[in-house]
C-alpha cells in the first residue's frame, strides 16, 4: 500500500485501507483466493494521478515482486474512459512500452474517497477481469449496487489470473524446484479430501439482497 500524503497527512488511514481489504477479500475468498497488506508505505510527491507522466512514475516504485501496488491517492484522473473507472475513481494500469526498466509492470490507484468497492474492482482487473454489465456484479464500471460480488464464472478466471500474476513474478532463470515427498495412504486419502472440489452448497452463488 503507497498512500499518498498532503500537508503532512495521509489521504487514507489504516482503518480505510482495512475496510477495503477486508471488502475485497470478502468477495475473493470463495474463490480461494486472499490479499494482504505486506506493508504501508508513505508515497512522496504525488497526491493526483493525471497525467501519462505521473502514471509511469508510479511504475517505478510498482516492482514486480509479487505484490499488488496500490496507491492510494487524492484524486484519478483518466483522460479516456477506456482504461480506466472515472465513476468509481480508481484504475488498474499496465505498462505495454518497451522500456526494459518499468517492462509489464502494473498497479492499482484508488482514489481517498472511492467507494471501498473500488479496490476489490480493481483487482479483479489485476487478476484479468474485464467490465461486466450487472449492476450487482464488481466488476460493473457502474454505481454498483448494495452488496456486489463476482460471479461463479468470475471466480475461476480470478484464481487462474492471480496465479499468473505470481507466476510474472518469478525469476524466470530458475526454474521451481520439484520436491519429492512421500506419503502413507491415509495422507494420500486425507490430502484427497483437502483438494476436492468445493460442495454443491459452497460453489452456489451468494444470492445479495
Ligand atoms: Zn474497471
Amino acid at each position: 500500500m503507497h498512500v499518498a500524503v498532503e500537508d503532512g497527512n495521509a489521504v487514507v488511514d489504516d482503518a480505510r485501507i482495512e475496510a477495503c481489504v477486508r471488502e475485497a477479500n470478502a468477495a475473493l475468498a470463495r474463490y480461494g483466493v486472499s490479499v494482504w497488506v505486506r506493508a504501508v508505505v508513505e508515497l512522496r510527491d504525488t497526491t493526483t494521478i493525471e497525467t501519462p507522466d505521473q502514471r509511469l512514475a508510479l511504475a517505478k516504485v510498482a516492482r514486480r515482486d509479487g505484490s499488488v501496488h496500490v496507491f492510494f491517492v487524492d484524486r484519478v484522473e483518466l483522460a479516456t474512459a477506456r482504461n480506466g473507472d472515472q465513476r468509481v475513481s480508481g484504475m488498474h494500469w499496465r505498462y505495454h512500452g518497451l522500456s526494459p526498466r518499468v517492462r509489464a509492470r502494473e498497479y492499482v490507484a484508488v482514489a481517498h474517497n472511492a467507494p471501498r468497492t473500488t479496490l476489490a474492482h480493481e483487482i479483479g482487473h489485476t487478476f484479468g477481469l474485464g467490465h461486466d454489465e450487472d449492476v450487482d456484479n464488481l466488476m460493473c464500471s457502474c454505481k454498483r449496487g448494495e452488496s456486489p460480488s463476482f460471479s461463479a464464472r468470475q471466480g475461476r478466471r480470478l484464481r487462474s489470473g492471480a496465479r499468473r500474476f505470481l507466476d510474472r513474478a518469478r525469476p524466470r532463470a530458475q526454474p521451481r524446484r520439484v520436491e519429492r515427498v512421500r506419503f502413507s495412504r491415509a495422507e494420500r486419502i486425507e490430502l484427497v479430501r483437502q483438494v476436492r472440489a468445493p460442495s454443491r452448497a459452497e460453489r452456489a452463488p451468494r444470492t445479495s439482497r
